[in-house]
């Protein structure tokens, strides 16, 4: 399966983007929903977690308590450390068994941290959408009714946006109207179906 990993900064328009390839009938493969799979009751990494951090990370209700998590990881990389050794590798084997499952010509795995995890190694290619700063932090405010603070905490603390645009195959200028986003993805989509049509 020829897979095609997309990501970006905060309110760069991800979402927007996945949203028209399912349109044009590309399966997308999330993995920030499938960071969520795996931590539902019942499953292993929740297991893991549970022993490493203590059962007070796990709520009433058996979810895991985020916040609790949050808290502990916050301020203690040795704690965080051991987090992503858990979630991680359990987070990498969703993605590969969605990936296998899916039926679409060419599959795209969109991913917030395609570039700084070992998600980059499930992808031939790489499409980046890519808008100005002060776009990011006004749509993401209009968003999620959130301050201008806080989008810029969560930008500084994300990858440089010249490190992700130097690693990218593929880069979408998302600074215009959502047609012009619509038509720049056509192009890439035919491009994509070429270059599957060729991948064994
Ligand atoms: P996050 O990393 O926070 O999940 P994202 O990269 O998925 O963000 P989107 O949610 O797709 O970003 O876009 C952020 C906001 O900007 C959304 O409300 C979206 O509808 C809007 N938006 C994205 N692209 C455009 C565009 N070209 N024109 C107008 N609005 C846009």
């Amino acid at each position: 399966m020829f897979v095609v990993g997309l990501t970006g900064g905060i309110g760069s328009g991800k979402t927007a983007a996945t949203d028209y390839l399912t349109t044009l009938g590309v399966t997308i493969v999330d993995a920030d929903l499938a960071s969520r799979v795996v931590v539902e009751p019942g499953k292993p990494a929740l297991k893991a977690i549970a022993e490493r951090f203590g059962d007070h990370v796990i709520a009433e209700d058996g979810a895991l308590d985020r916040r609790a998590l949050r808290e502990i990881v916050f301020a203690d990389p040795d704690a965080l450390k051991a987090l992503e050794g858990i979630t991680h590798p359990a987070i990498g084997q969703e993605l590969r068994n969605q990936i296998a499952a899916s039926k679409s010509p060419y599959t795209v795995l969109v991913s917030p941290l395609l570039f700084e995890t070992s998600q980059k190694e499930l992808v031939h290619r790489t499409l980046v959408i890519d808008a100005p700063a002060e776009l990011q932090v006004k749509r993401t405010m209009a968003r999620d009714h959130v301050p201008e603070e806080q989008v810029a905490a969560i930008m500084k603390a994300q990858l440089e946006r010249t490190k992700r645009l130097d690693q990218a195959d593929d880069v979408v200028e998302n600074h215009g109207s959502l047609e012009k986003l619509h038509g720049e993805l056509d192009v890439l989509h035919k491009l994509y179906l070429e270059l599957a049509d060729n991948h064994f």
